[in-house]
């Protein structure tokens, strides 16, 4: 099926704080970067929330059309990963490795599945060092005892993306570093203490501050400007701000990014998640405990500016809205071996499904708001479970192909423990014993069967016995 063409895509940009009309740089190709994590420990459901929501984005726009290129930072090297190393005695880039590692099995179990590029922070050193000295030939970036810094004064525009000018980010600032030029300057390079891990670089031996691993990144891939850059609401300042300094400071062209798309936090009971707290539930125990499709319909329940307090009720909620998209899909497709059934469903229940997926795309459109297009969805779903027995096999086809379509987008329907045609088979084939069975009205064995067939999300329906 064709896209509804009336709508098209606007994004809330940070940038503008308005509502963009969605036209990237180059027609039908989208650069997109977003802000990675520090890995020095497990990433927690509020992590997943921000990464599924920019994989659904991606999913998006390649649904529109668009060819996307999609990086995603990995801070390999930083002062979390240098302390929690000293605590456990191992190599800061071993440990980083690790977390590394666990955080690609993270997206992967989590279905984020339209990263093109994961790109660690170590392996840019190189472009990082090249792009602090062009900082520095341009008088821009300034070196001191503790290393090499950014000198915002000599960047008016800074400030623009958090809407702060330069006097409220000047005040109000202890600073210890009397050698700073302005209290707000920012670190490019940071220059050895004992013991730490350090590479070479013109200004002595050292490391990179967090803001120029992403600036360093997106110069390499996608040139001096692109499309969308995304991150947490907590990384508009200073991080997203420092990136934009950096990156139009040095190449003069501008805007870095076009569109800025930042999520919502995950609050849980209303407080932040933190280790500190208790309150840290991990991705890996989240899938566990609920399995990935009642994640991502909790993540998609809101929208992706917005915060989500996590509670236990929003998650039942969502496994449930889970099993029911699960149900509803299978019956439709053992329901499409069938006969035709004798429920006259006409062309008019072709028209809601269609009403409903146009519904779904103009909320898509809408600034990606995955809320009301779960909305539409559920409606779609309630056509299925109402019909699945009496639909014409061309409608029952159209309803199938627009539920998986659909929830392509959203990243559901991908789990099968079962290879599907084999689940197939297996539930015809419970399905005849059960018949013969109740001929030889053997209910006890056949209800039995019933049950368990109904624990495993398939829903048997008897005539009278
Ligand atoms: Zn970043």
């Amino acid at each position: 099926m064709s896209q509804p063409k009336h709508s098209r895509l606007k994004v809330h940009n940070t940038l503008t704080r308005h509502l963009d009309d969605f036209e990237p740089i180059h027609p039908g190709r989208v650069n997109m970067f977003v802000c990675g994590p520090t890995v020095y420990d497990v990433s927690h459901i509020g992590h997943g929330k921000s990464y599924v929501a920019y994989d659904i984005i991606a999913r998006y726009l390649r649904k529109k059309g668009y060819s996307v290129f999609f990086v995603l930072n990995i801070t390999d090297i930083d002062d979390k990963i240098i302390n929690r190393a000293k605590e456990t005695k191992e190599d800061p880039l071993k440990l980083s490795e690790r977390y590394a590692q666990a955080f690609y099995k993270d997206m992967n179990d989590l279905h984020v599945e339209s990263i093109n590029l994961y790109a660690k922070a170590s392996d840019f050193i190189p472009e990082i060092i090249g792009q602090i000295q062009g900082l520095v030939d341009k008088g821009i970036g300034y070196k001191i005892a503790a290393g090499v810094y950014y000198d915002i004064s000599k960047f008016p525009d800074y400030g623009k993306l958090s809407r702060q000018n330069l006097e409220q980010l000047t005040v109000h600032r202890v600073d210890p570093d009397p050698e700073k030029r302005n209290p707000g300057d920012f670190v490019l390079w940071k220059n050895q203490k004992p013991g730490e891990i350090a590479w070479n670089s013109p200004w002595g031996k050292g490391r990179p501050g967090w803001h120029i691993e992403d600036t360093a990144i997106t110069l390499t891939y996608f040139g001096p400007t692109y499309d969308l850059h995304g991150g947490g609401t907590e990384l508009i300042f200073p991080h997203h701000e420092a990136e934009i300094a950096q990156a139009e400071g040095l190449t003069g062209k501008k805007p870095l990014a076009k569109y800025w798309a930042h999520t919502g936090l995950l609050s849980i009971k209303g407080q932040e998640m933190h280790k500190s707290l208790g309150n840290f539930v991990p991705i890996q125990e989240a899938i566990q405990k609920v399995g990935v499709e009642a994640l991502r319909v909790l993540y998609a329940s809101t929208h992706y500016r917005s915060p989500l307090d996590y509670t236990e009720d929003a998650l039942v909620q969502a496994a449930s809205l889970a099993r029911r998209f699960r149900r509803a899909y299978d019956q439709l497709q053992l329901a499409a071996g069938n006969k035709p059934g004798v429920r006259a469903e006409s062309g008019n229940l072709k028209q809601q499904v269609y009403e409903s997926r146009s519904e779904f795309f103009t909320a898509m459109d809408d600034d990606f708001n995955t809320p009301r297009a779960l909305a539409a969805y559920i409606r779609i779903v309630g056509m299925a479970e109402e019909y699945a027995k009496s639909l014409e096999p061309e409608t029952t086809s159209m309803l199938l192909e627009t539920m998986k379509e659909l929830a392509a987008i959203l990243g559901l329907l991908e789990t099968q423990s079962v290879p599907r045609q084999g689940f197939i088979e297996l539930v015809s084939m419970l399905t005849g014993l059960r018949n013969e069975l109740r001929a030889k009205r053997e209910y006890a064995i056949s209800d039995r069967i019933r049950h368990q067939m109904q624990k495993a999300g398939v829903t048997v329906e008897d005539e009278a016995k």
